[in-house]
């Protein structure tokens, strides 16, 4: 009875006073997960109105007049401050159950009207009541669009190949379908302030979608509609949760002649791709993903919903507002839409290797190739011996027959991509490729002869992670990192960091898109052993500041996320740091959105 009274009191001080914040709850349990749903929503707010009591009454006001003082402390202490100096408070546990009941009844509610209005449409076209059942879409439970379940949590929470985790997790994982969604959710968590954190696959490895300050994870893989597809204007319109691979299969079938050029991880959804300003072994060609975002479609952490711009390829029409979205790692908004420019596909294709005494002479015949400017060159990767290694023992890759497998040389090689509009040109380009290479100590040029080849190939490039961690030693962790460089730098870079981790008596490799300046070391470390821990951190650290010295960036393509924040205060600077947190605070005064991530809301010398 108390509680309900106290509740009462609340939701009243709630009206009368500022804070939405204050809100709380002393029921509700969180839901259970999709598989073991408990109660629902609807059901905790069942319960029959309280009686009025005199005492009742006084407890209630009581109760309001502490809230109200409680929260005028709170807001004097925010307001007392400079903006940049704000120290963001988040709901409780009992807080984000109060919000998560809410955001479950209001997305239902979304689905009920959508529901009447196409009942309504269907009856008022032809009245057949038979086909409205049919068609009518399902009734959904607020346990489709919301999970707790504690695996589903920690899958959202944890990934083995993400270099930073948070000990920290959601509080849970919601579902959400359209943009009106998105919006809903974004509204009541800025209510009750919940930390929010957008989620596509969950492959990027900087711990970008980790939740250090709990909060709601808002999970995109049901936003997975291809909305339109203009040959003509060689563009599409998509959700966040399209799978770039099954965009380019779509497009392929179609007969489109149209691809999208980025190639992260092949499970990477389109949102988190945007989000990361991410790239891949064809970057050095086509550029990376701010070069191919139209426009997006963005919710606020308020829950307002903006479209940045329209549909040309170019403008220069007031703010790049796009561009601001692109990167930022959903520290500014939810992506809910994008129209991607495609490029064409091209019309002939080639895929060679050739291998090198070192990974030295291998990145200086690279970056030497690059100098060169041949147009037929699409992509220029680099794996060292260790990563040939590690394809041997998973069996080496698929020859052209597609059945029997090949074993590699175990040295440091070189991957290229041709692609031209006929097969003279993109042949010149082999060759003047393989006179470079000689000259640099490289082996002959072998070629895949058929299409299976040359995705085997290039799959055993893109997989190198998935491929190290299937065989690592039990007990250790992979520690990944990416830096860029400008390319005359590239081979010092490479040569001097792989020499220190392998100082270190580890399994280490280095691997990446040596064309862009850009590349990858891995050190495989158990994390139980302090000593080695902290070895291994310095080695990477001093390659991050070893690529700053070289004017270069402590991530090409992995973004920021948890890991990297100290090191893009050496990379920018506080100014460079401060204009983003003004930003941020603009379009995100709590900071909600995917906190803890990118830059902390304090500068660098108050931590
Ligand atoms: C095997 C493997 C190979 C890889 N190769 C490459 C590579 O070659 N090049 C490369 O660049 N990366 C590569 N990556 C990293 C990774 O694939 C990319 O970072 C990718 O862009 C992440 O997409 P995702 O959908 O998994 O996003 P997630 O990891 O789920 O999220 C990444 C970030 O995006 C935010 N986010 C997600 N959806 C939205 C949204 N709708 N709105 C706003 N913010 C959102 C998240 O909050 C988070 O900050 C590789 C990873 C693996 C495992």
């Amino acid at each position: 009875m108390k509680s309900v009274l106290r509740l009462r009191a609340i939701t009243q001080a709630r009206k009368t006073t500022i804070s939405p914040r204050v809100c709380a709850n002393t029921s509700g349990q969180a839901f259970r997960g999709t598989s073991t749903p408990s109660r629902s929503i609807s059901s905790q707010h069942g319960s029959a109105p309280p009686e009025r009591s005199p005492v009742g009454a006084a407890v209630a006001l009581l109760a309001a007049m502490g809230i109200a003082l409680y929260a005028g402390m709170r807001l004097e202490r925010v307001n007392s401050k400079h903006e940049h100096e704000r120290v963001p408070t988040y709901a409780s546990k009992r807080e984000m159950r109060v919000a998560l009941d809410e955001v479950g009844r209001e997305l239902l509610q979304a689905r009920e009207q959508k529901h009447r209005k196409s009942e309504t449409s269907l009856t008022s076209k032809d009245g057949d009541d038979d086909t409205r059942s049919d068609q009518g879409p399902h009734a959904p439970q607020v346990e489709d669009l919301i999970s707790t379940d504690d695996t589903d949590i920690q899958d959202h929470a944890f990934s083995e190949w993400s270099t930073s985790n948070s000990a920290n997790k959601p509080f849970a994982i919601i579902y959400p379908e359209t943009t009106e969604d998105v919006s809903i959710i974004a509204r009541i968590c800025t209510k009750h302030r919940v930390p929010m954190v957008p989620y596509g696959a969950g492959s990027s490895v900087e711990g970008s979608f980790s939740a250090p300050h709990s909060g709601f994870t808002v999970d995109f893989s049901r936003m997975n509609k291809i909305l339109s597809i203009h040959a003509d204007d060689m563009d599409c319109v998509v959700q966040p949760g399209v799978n770039w691979v099954t965009l380019n299969k779509t497009l392929a079938d179609a007969g489109a002649g149209l691809f999208v050029p980025m190639d992260p991880s092949p499970t990477a959804l389109v949102g988190g791709m945007i989000a990361t300003n991410c790239s891949g072994t064809n970057a050095m060609r086509y550029g990376t993903m701010k070069d191919w975002v139209v426009n997006l479609t963005v919710v606020l952490a308020d829950g307002t919903v903006l479209k940045t711009r329209r549909r040309p390829r170019k403008s220069s029409a007031g703010y790049d507002l796009t561009r601001l979205f692109v990167g930022a790692e959903g520290t500014l908004g939810f992506v809910t839409e994008a129209t991607l420019k495609l490029a064409v596909v091209p019309k002939k294709t080639g895929v060679a290797t050739c291998s090198f005494p070192d990974v030295k002479s291998a990145s200086a015949a690279a970056v030497r190739m690059m100098r060169e400017g041949m147009t037929g060159l699409a992509a220029l990767e680099i794996m060292d011996e260790m990563q040939m290694k590690v394809i041997n023992r998973g069996g080496g890759t698929l020859k052209s027959d597609g059945k029997t497998r090949r074993l590699w040389r175990e040295e440091a090689t070189l991957f290229f991509k041709f692609s031209g509009a006929d097969q003279q040109s993109v042949n010149a380009d082999v060759r003047r490729v393989e006179q470079i290479a000689k000259q640099f100590g490289g082996t002959k040029l072998e070629s895949a002869s058929n299409e299976k080849e040359k995705d085997a190939i290039w799959a055993a490039r893109k997989e190198a992670l998935w491929a190290m961690l299937a065989q690592r030693e039990e007990g250790t962790e992979i520690w990944s990192t990416d830096v860029a460089v400008p390319l005359s730098r590239l081979a010092e870079i490479i040569d001097i960091s792989k020499k220190e981790s392998s100082g270190l008596g580890l399994f280490n490799s280095v691997l990446g898109h040596v064309g862009d300046g850009n590349f990858h070391q891995s050190v495989m470390y158990h994390p139980s052993d302090k000593d080695e821990t902290a070895k291994v951190a310095k080695c990477v650290q001093t390659m991050m500041d070893r690529a700053l010295e070289m004017e270069g960036t402590v991530s090409g393509e992995h973004a920021i996320g948890l890991g990297k924040m100290k090191s893009l205060y050496k990379e920018v600077g506080e100014e460079t740091i401060d204009m983003m947190r003004r930003l941020k605070l603009a379009v995100d005064p709590f900071w909600l959105l995917n906190p803890g991530k990118v830059f902390d809301h304090k500068a660098e010398g108050q931590r």
